[in-house]
C-alpha cells in the first residue's frame, strides 16, 4: 500500500500545475494507481508521469488524466460518456467516479482483459467495455454526452463528431508524432462546433484495426 502522504503530494503537484476541480482531485487521490502498473513499475505509481504497460502503449501522466477529466466535466455532470483507448483502465476507472455510464474501446485485446480485470477489482459496476477500433466510435450507444479520447489521431475523426450528443463535450489530443494538441469540441448545435485548443501534449497514436 501506499502511503496517505505519496498521494497527497500527488494532489499537490497537480494542483500548482493548474488542476483546480476539487472532485477530480479527490477521485484520483483515492483511486490507486499502482494497480494499474506492472509490478516492477509500480513503486513509480505516484509519481506525475507517464510508464509503460505493454504493447508499445503508456498509462497515461496524472496530470493529463485529471486536466482531461477536468476539461471533460466542466459544463456539468455527464451521463453517457464514450473513452477511446481502455490502456491500462486507469482513466476509465477515474471516469467511471464521476460519470453515470462509461463505455470504454480498445483495440489491443490484452490490454482490455486486463484492464477489465481491475475495473472489477475495485467494484466499479458502470463501465461497459469493447474490443474494438475506436476512431469508429461506438455507433449503437450513440450519442455521446462525453467523449474522451486518449490516443491521437492526426485529424479529428468525423465518426465522433457525429456521434456526439448536442450539448455534448469532446477531449482529445490531436496532431502527429511531432506536434500534438489537446483540444477541446462542444457541439453547440447539430451543425456547429466549437473548437478550443488547449496545450501542447504528447499521446500515441492512434492506430486504425485491432489486435488479439
Ligand atoms: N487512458 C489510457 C491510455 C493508454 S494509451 C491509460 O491511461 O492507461 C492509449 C491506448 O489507446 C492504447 O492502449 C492503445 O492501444 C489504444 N488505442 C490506439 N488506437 C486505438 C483505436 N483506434 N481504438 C481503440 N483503442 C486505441
Amino acid at each position: 500500500m501506499t502511503s496517505r502522504r505519496t498521494r497527497d503530494r500527488l494532489i499537490a503537484r497537480l494542483r500548482e500545475q493548474g488542476v483546480e476541480d476539487d472532485r477530480v482531485l479527490t477521485v484520483l487521490r483515492d483511486t490507486p494507481r499502482h494497480i494499474f502498473i506492472d509490478e516492477a513499475l509500480s513503486h513509480r505509481a505516484y509519481e506525475d508521469s507517464s510508464l509503460p504497460i505493454g504493447f508499445n502503449q503508456t498509462i497515461s501522466q496524472p496530470y493529463i488524466v485529471a486536466r482531461m477529466t477536468e476539461l471533460l466535466l466542466e459544463d456539468g455532470p455527464r451521463e453517457h460518456v464514450l473513452e477511446v483507448g481502455t490502456g491500462s483502465g486507469y482513466q476509465t476507472a477515474i471516469l467511471a467516479q464521476l460519470v453515470d455510464q462509461v463505455y470504454t474501446v480498445e483495440r489491443i485485446r490484452p490490454l482490455q482483459e486486463k484492464a477489465r480485470k481491475r475495473i472489477q477489482q475495485l467494484r466499479l459496476r458502470n463501465v461497459i467495455f469493447r474490443h474494438t477500433d475506436g476512431g469508429m466510435g461506438w455507433p449503437d450507444k450513440a450519442p455521446f454526452d462525453g467523449i474522451l479520447v486518449t490516443a491521437a489521431p492526426e485529424h479529428v475523426p468525423q465518426e465522433l463528431l457525429d456521434q456526439l450528443a448536442v450539448g455534448g463535450v469532446m477531449v482529445l489530443p490531436v496532431g502527429d508524432g511531432e506536434g500534438q494538441v489537446l483540444m477541446r469540441i462542444r457541439r453547440t448545435a447539430e451543425d456547429e462546433f466549437q473548437r478550443e485548443e488547449l496545450e501542447a501534449v504528447r499521446f500515441v497514436p492512434l492506430l486504425a484495426g485491432t489486435v488479439r
